[in-house]
């Protein structure tokens, strides 16, 4: 029996969906008109499959959207709280943000960066980011943001992909109490590059650093530049962004994303989904390197004019509280982060959170892989003390917003925890067999979108082929995002983990996550992975590796057999692991997502593959030596 939650805000406008399902197209359009547009669309949606035009003659400018139009009545109001790594702060009107978007722009301008010019942006998490980004937004060009973790290497791919023209980085950025020297970074990714005419430098931590002809200090442009740049009116198609895919799966993608779907997209689902208020003060932990930063650090709060807190540093830095004196310090009412964060501070303790007053949340939320029922519970008794709904929401870097949630902004459902519940208005979702038909509710299949939405990609940069092939090949005019998932009998989605990841034993598949979530639902289990290997007998057997919490002193051995009657109560005898494995960490990705591909790899002892989006290397040689311990330890038996 799947435990419900009635629990919402009280909005219940049955309209929204209503005229969703009479005319989506339409539909889109009433939202669209809720952002400021310099001129009227001829055509609401221009289908030509698989390429989607949204708004298509209309004329729009995503930053003139964000500050231009608060400026009349919330000049004044704060737009970021921002929080240094080091506990410095600061305070950033409406107004100011304004004022130093358009002198960054007149700087951009002033170096030649026309409509249409891709400039990388390789920042830490400080208010020149998301400055920078509406600045690029402003005149037109296409930002591309790197985060800030990433190696030479892999920003050079995506300076050298992107062709740009302008890097725009910092001398260092904070991290965990050190600094990383993000400069240094750059000039050996560019040391062949011939696209990049300047680097523009934002001095953050003071660290020295090597002037070569074509640098720029941050600094100087903007003293020299004026502050009144009126917003380019662009096409409703004009490219806002280009960002790479976590790389969760193999190789990052570009994805492209235009501008007057993706604001109306963003637009819509931040005030659905977070119930927005004036009063609000909204939180993500989200990096603005990722997906989830762009669509609701950067640009939801700000379309909305709504009040934002940003955090430079590590969640736990400098300690396990760090979280939740930010919360208490600004008064946070709603709160947006990731399982992989939730399943850190779970096994931190309660102790931690229930010493903190967080009285002023109201909303809590998740993204980025499935949350476990037994996380989705602590963070709805420890962190929202039983009154603020949690909203699962799934999306994509694709997708540019969300697209399964439940949406408390406009309605009032039960939850069920694991469940994203159901789709957004205005989206048709369907959870398909493999030729394609619909499967019958509570049977496992391929999620499948069957209609454009305004969030949809544009393309993979450069590479329409490429596009049509990983997306649209699967399923005839069907959008395939790779994902496996169960409809229930109320409509309410429950995403089981990647198609890719799939485990197929004696006949039967099985999600990574049903799996892995009875594995965690043991008291003494923190995180835990699960693949499948080959094997000759039962064509796959499972493999799990498992983390415990802080502090557990059982035997492995009692551990092993716990978690082996877990899971045969909680899915089945058929997904009892061949083998489970203790470390200490798990492989993920800078995003924060498992990476399962990297354990199936090792325990069949394949070749790893591009491990350049790991969040830790560390992790991966754990995993190794962990297998290697117990590959020894079961041929001496
Ligand atoms: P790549 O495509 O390069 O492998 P990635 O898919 O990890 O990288 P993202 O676009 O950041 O890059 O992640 C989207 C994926 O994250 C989804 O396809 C899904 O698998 C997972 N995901 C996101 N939100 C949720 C959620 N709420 N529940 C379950 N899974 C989620
Ligand atoms: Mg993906």
């Amino acid at each position: 029996m799947v435990e419900t939650f009635n629990i919402g805000l009280g909005n219940n406008d049955t309209q929204t969906r209503k005229r969703a399902e009479f005319d989506f197209s339409s539909f889109w359009a009433e939202q669209a008109k809720k952002l400021d547009w310099f001129d009227d669309w001829d055509v609401t949606l221009d289908w030509n499959p698989p390429f989607a035009k949204w708004f298509v003659g209309g004329k729009i400018n995503a930053s003139y959207n964000a500050l231009d139009v608060h400026q009349k009545t919330k000049s004044k109001k704060t737009a970021i709280f921002w929080e240094g790594e080091d506990g410095t702060s600061r305070n950033i009107a409406y107004e100011e943000m304004w004022i130093m978007v358009q002198k960054f722009a007149n700087a951009l301008k002033s170096l030649g960066v026309k409509k249409g010019d891709r400039v990388t942006i390789y920042l830490p998490m400080v208010p020149e980011l998301p400055i920078s980004m509406l600045a690029c937004a402003r005149i037109g060009a296409t930002h591309t943001v790197v985060f800030s973790g990433f190696s030479a290497t892999s920003l050079a791919d995506r300076i050298e992909d992107s062709k740009s023209k302008i890097v725009i980085t910092a001398d260092g950025g904070f991290r965990r109490g050190s600094v990383v020297e993000l400069k240094s970074v750059v000039d050996e990714a560019i040391a062949n590059n011939d696209s990049v005419q300047n680097v523009i430098i934002l001095e953050r931590t003071k660290t020295p650093i090597k002037k070569n002809p074509r640098d720029l200090l941050w600094s100087d442009l903007m003293n020299s530049s004026s502050d009144d740049c009126p917003a380019e009116k662009l096409d409703s198609t004009h490219p806002l962004f280009i960002l790479y895919t976590s790389g969760t799966t193999g190789k990052p993608k570009g994805v492209l994303h235009g501008t007057g779907g993706y604001l109306t997209h963003v637009h819509s689902t931040f005030g659905w989904a977070f119930d927005i208020k004036d009063s609000d003060v909204f939180f993500c932990t989200a990096d603005i390197g990722w997906v989830t930063g762009h669509s609701y650090v950067a640009y939801g709060p700000l379309l909305h004019g709504a009040t934002q807190v940003i955090y430079e540093g590590a969640p736990d830095y400098p300690s396990p509280s760090r979280m939740w004196e930010i919360l208490q310090k600004y008064k946070v009412t709603i709160f947006y982060t990731t399982p992989t964060a939730l399943r850190m501070f779970m096994k931190f303790g309660d102790d931690i959170p229930n010493s903190f007053d967080l009285s002023s949340l109201r909303l809590l939320g998740t993204v980025g892989e499935p949350i476990n029922p037994e996380v989705w519970k602590w963070y709805y008794k420890t962190i929202g003390k039983e009154k603020c709904p949690i909203i699962d929401t799934w999306w994509q870097t694709e997708t540019g917003g969300m697209l399964i949630s439940p949406l408390p902004g406009i309605e009032t459902i039960p939850l069920k925890p694991g469940s994203g519940t159901l789709p957004i208005p205005g989206v048709d979702i369907a959870v398909v067999d493999e030729e394609g038909n619909d499967v019958k509710p509570n049977t496992k299949g391929y999620l499948v979108i069957r209609k454009p939405w305004p969030g949809m990609l544009l393309t993979l940069w450069g590479d329409d082929t490429k596009y049509q092939t990983v997306y649209w090949s699967k399923y005839k005019n069907c959008y395939y995002p790779g994902d496996y998932a169960i409809k229930d009998e109320d409509g309410y989605f429950w995403l089981l983990g990647r198609a890719d990841d799939v485990l197929k034993v004696a006949g039967h598949r099985i999600g990574t996550a049903e799996l892995e979530s009875s594995i965690v639902s043991h008291h003494d289990v923190a995180e835990s992975a699960v693949c499948g290997i080959p094997d000759a007998i039962k064509g796959e057997v499972i493999i799990a590796f498992v983390v415990l919490k802080e502090g557990i002193s059982k035997s492995e051995d009692i551990l092993r057999k716990e978690i082996v009657s877990e899971i045969r109560n909680g899915v089945g005898p058929i997904a009892t692991p061949e083998q489970i494995y203790f470390v200490s960490k798990l492989p993920k990705t800078r995003s924060g997502k498992i990476m399962r591909r990297l354990l199936k790899a090792i325990a069949s002892k394949e070749k790893i593959g591009d491990v350049s989006t790991l969040e830790d290397g560390a992790a991966v040689n754990e995993v190794q030596s962990a297998f290697d311990e117990l590959q020894k330890s079961i041929n001496k038996n």
